[in-house]
């Protein structure tokens, strides 16, 4: 097993398209490592050059102590997972997951063991003998995975491998995979655009916009505390409330009179932004204690939370998490109050985390 090192990773396509723009990233040994961001934020481009299967224009990519930067695919023992599962069609899923190993010219008994100990990691022991005609999308997708990890490889890279599933099934090969990977102990790569996904499979998620990394940490750390603007924006559902505001009397203000608890220290003359994630916030009756005054725009009951749209100091989009049973008539003039500590706050013009 190994860690991946990749140091000012660059890749401009030739048609000047740059997908990928000094990235650093350093993967530790056995970690599930998230990239998570938009569509064409370079993602994939990362992945695939980390697989060799794309070559950087500028950088060093290391798995292990190996440098990697001018091996083939095939001799950077990793394997990959796409979003397609390409099982051959002809194939017994018995020798899907052995077609690997016989390329390699593993001896029989071992190819049998390998196949043997996947198909009952991956649950497949049922579906062994039949081909991928007869395998729901969710079992083909197991099969992929399987085919994967009969290798052993020292990573494994996986990009959006979920996209095809329904949701349901999209939840249970989350668990699976997410298990799979602490009980083989094996440094994985996944690529995903979902932050849901990457919340809660990542050890660690790296935040990609416009082919630069704006932010690596834990889930806790990129919900609690964004980096910049653009991952404030990104990650949550609904996403915080980013809410202008100034300091006076040593607390943070609202234009509509929201007072937030400020952190230790804020620069000075700067335009100001609060990111309030949604259950930070909560409506009370108008005027009640600490309340700044609102109006209800709308609400969006989901059953086990409503979603309350506010209209507030000249905005009408802050968005309150609520207990389901609370109800809402739209236009009623509400206060809305703040319970959490201290807010992360971003400077409006460097888009970036000041305090
Ligand atoms: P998605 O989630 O949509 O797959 P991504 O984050 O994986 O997106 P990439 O596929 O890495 O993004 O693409 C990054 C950028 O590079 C995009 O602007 C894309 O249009 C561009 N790009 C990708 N492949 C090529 C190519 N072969 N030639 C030119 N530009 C490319």
């Amino acid at each position: 097993m190994a860690g991946i090192e990749v140091t000012a990773l660059h890749k401009r396509y030739p048609d000047g398209t740059v997908a990928v723009d000094h990235v650093d990233l350093s993967i530790g040994d056995g970690e599930l490592f998230v990239m998570l961001g938009p569509s064409g934020c370079g993602k994939t481009t990362t992945l695939r050059a980390i697989a060799g299967l794309e070559r950087q224009t500028t950088g060093d990519i290391r798995i292990g102590d190996t440098l990697v930067n001018d091996l083939p695919p095939a001799e950077r023992d990793i394997a990959m997972v796409f979003q397609f599962y390409a099982l051959y069609p002809h194939l017994r899923t018995r020798d899907n997951l052995a077609f690997p190993l016989r390329a390699e010219g593993l001896p029989k008994a071992e190819v049998r063991e390998r196949v043997d100990e996947a198909a009952r990691l991956m649950r497949l022991g049922p579906l062994l003998d039949r081909r991928p005609h007869r395998l729901s999308g969710g079992e083909q997708q197991r099969v992929a995975l399987a085919r994967a990890l009969v290798r052993r490889p020292r990573a494994f890279l996986m990009d959006e491998p979920l996209t095809n599933l329904d949701a349901e099934l999209r939840a249970d090969m989350r668990t699976e995979i997410k298990h799979l990977q602490g009980e083989l102990g094996t440094t994985m790569v996944y690529v995903t655009h979902d932050q849901v996904e990457a919340m809660s499979l990542g050890h660690r998620i790296a935040i990609l916009n416009k082919g630069r990394v704006e932010q690596i940490g834990t889930p806790l750390e990129v919900y609690d505390r964004p980096a910049s603007l653009f991952c404030a924006a990104f990650i949550g559902s609904p996403p915080m409330n980013l809410i202008e505001v100034e300091v006076a009397d040593g607390k943070l203000r609202s234009q509509g009179g929201l007072v937030l608890p400020p952190p230790p220290s804020l620069p000075r003359d700067r335009r100001l932004v609060a990111g309030v994630r949604p259950e930070a916030l909560e409506v009370t009756e108008p005027g009640a204690e600490r309340s700044a005054p609102g109006r209800v725009v709308s609400a969006e009951w989901l059953g086990d939370e409503v979603i309350a749209v506010v209209d507030h100091g000249g905005r009408r989009d802050v968005r309150v998490r609520m207990p389901p049973t609370v109800r809402f008539a739209a236009g009623a003039p509400v206060g809305l109050r703040h319970t959490g500590g201290p807010p992360p706050v971003y400077d409006v013009s460097t888009e970036e985390l000041v305090a």
